[in-house]
């Protein structure tokens, strides 16, 4: 009887110390921060002139960022050459479609695998034939709807698309506050898809407001995602131009470096999304 309360006594021990454990480890078997707050860049279309042109800043911060690649049909071997020297960087290319149309409208007039047989494996081909096979896709145009997603989910482990602070529809502006725009920052298990804010000038960001998303990553433990397109190395005249200007993506990591924030690349983040 005696022996029988004994070892009732050292299983019951024995669950409660497997349970303490769970308790304790439960932050590594079911992530829910990143386990370093950080930065995912990434940077769209085929700037890869320019693109290359920011290897010694990307050098002096130590950045690791993503070039979501379209129309890689279009490429020039002297292209091709640096882009293979981007990638020995450390960055990822990732992909952004054959033919870089939106999704929504496109599927619509044609059909789901039409838009896979012309934008995705197309692009998959050229790619791999160059040696690259992405892991993660940006959305052309910012279009994107879950079922197409769903479909998407079979090539790619992350699918990138926009957020804007200022978005125009014909004569109207919609603005959101900064605090507002929530999805930009990545955790561990959330979602497969994700957006990345707009650095392009066209968004219209300011550095208090880029200071406010890095403290806010930093404060959260998570990673904001932040992307634009063609590197402007002289300041820009207007708003109309696509691209963001070098200057502001140099306060951006000189400001995200002395937060001690860590670069992810996309691919990397998806590395913390449950199989
Ligand atoms: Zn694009």
């Amino acid at each position: 009887m005696i022996f029988i309360r004994q070892k009732r006594g050292i299983i019951a021990i024995l669950v409660a110390l497997i349970l303490s454990s769970l308790y304790v480890f439960r932050g590594y078997i079911f992530l829910e921060n990143m386990p370093k707050a950080g930065i995912a860049l990434s940077f769209d279309d085929r700037y890869i002139k320019e693109w290359y042109q920011l290897r010694p800043l990307f050098k002096k911060y130590n950045a690791h960022v993503t070039f979501y690649l379209t129309q890689p049909d279009s490429l020039s071997t002297e292209e091709w050459n640096m882009l293979r020297i981007l990638a020995q960087d450390g960055h990822e290319i990732g992909c952004h479609g054959a033919i870089h149309t939106q999704s929504i409208p496109f599927v619509w007039r044609n059909s789901i695998q039409e838009y896979l047989d012309i934008e995705i494996h197309q692009a998959l081909k050229t790619m791999q034939s160059h040696g690259y096979i992405p892991h993660t896709f940006a959305h052309p145009g910012g279009s994107q709807f879950w079922w197409l997603d769903q479909k998407l989910y079979q090539y790619f482990d992350l699918l990138r698309d926009v957020s804007l602070k200022k978005r125009k529809l014909g004569n109207w502006v919609f603005e959101r506050n900064i605090n507002e725009i929530n999805e930009i920052y990545f955790r561990p298990n959330q979602s497969k898809s994700v957006s990345a804010l707009m650095i392009d000038i066209g968004n219209e960001l300011s550095e208090k407001e880029i200071i406010e998303v890095l403290v806010k990553a930093r404060n959260t433990q998570s990673a904001v995602m932040l992307f634009g397109h063609k590197p402007l190395f002289q300041s820009a005249k207007t708003g109309q131009e696509y691209g963001f200007e070098v200057e502001f993506l140099t306060y951006i990591l000189s400001e995200s470096a002395k937060l001690g924030l860590k670069t992810y690349t996309m691919a990397e983040l998806s590395q913390f999304n449950k199989p």
